[in-house]
């Protein structure tokens, strides 16, 4: 019997208001804009789930946490994270998370000092070493909604190993 590979995808976005705090993969950024969203709008931590959700085939943080569910009113979305991993270990007991990795995009501010930071949270949150974590920032050259920094979006893709069977 051999191991095998599953991957997941994800893909998150929230308009950007004034008002708001701004939240990147569970690290505070210095904005004065904020995601719009009935949790704390951190759009990598919900690719990051959606992505861990989709490569072991559960529905997605929408079914998951209800934007209706007044539950998750400002929740913080590195306590969902976990909640989705452990739907994660109930239905692929003895996964690994083998590698992520992540494109913010967003036109400001600039992200460089924050990836490091960003890495180091969501290597922690998941009981990785750092180094399987890729954490990229991509501007879209002032271009569409994200451009015109009316909103923030991130994809996450990655690979997670099950034991064998
Ligand atoms: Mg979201």
């Amino acid at each position: 019997m051999s191991a095998a590979s599953r991957v997941g995808q994800g893909f998150d976005l929230h308009r950007l208001v004034s008002g708001r705090p701004l939240k990147i993969g569970g690290v505070a950024v210095d904005s004065p804009v904020g995601a719009e969203a009935h949790s704390d709008g951190d759009v990598v931590l919900h690719a990051l789930i959606d992505a861990l959700l989709g490569a072991v085939g559960l529905d997605d943080i929408g079914e998951l946490f209800p934007p209706d569910d007044a539950t998750y009113k400002g929740a913080d979305s590195l306590g969902l994270l976990e909640k989705a991993l452990c739907k994660v270990k109930e239905r692929t007991p003895g996964f690994r998370v083998e590698n992520i990795d992540i494109t913010i995009l967003l036109e400001k501010p600039k992200l460089g000092p924050y990836k490091p930071v960003i890495r180091e949270r969501i290597a922690t949150a998941l009981g990785l070493e750092p180094g399987r974590v890729a954490v990229k920032a991509k501007t879209m050259e002032g271009l569409g909604p994200i451009g015109q920094q009316e909103a923030i979006a991130a994809m996450v893709t990655l690979l997670i190993s099950l034991p064998a069977s």
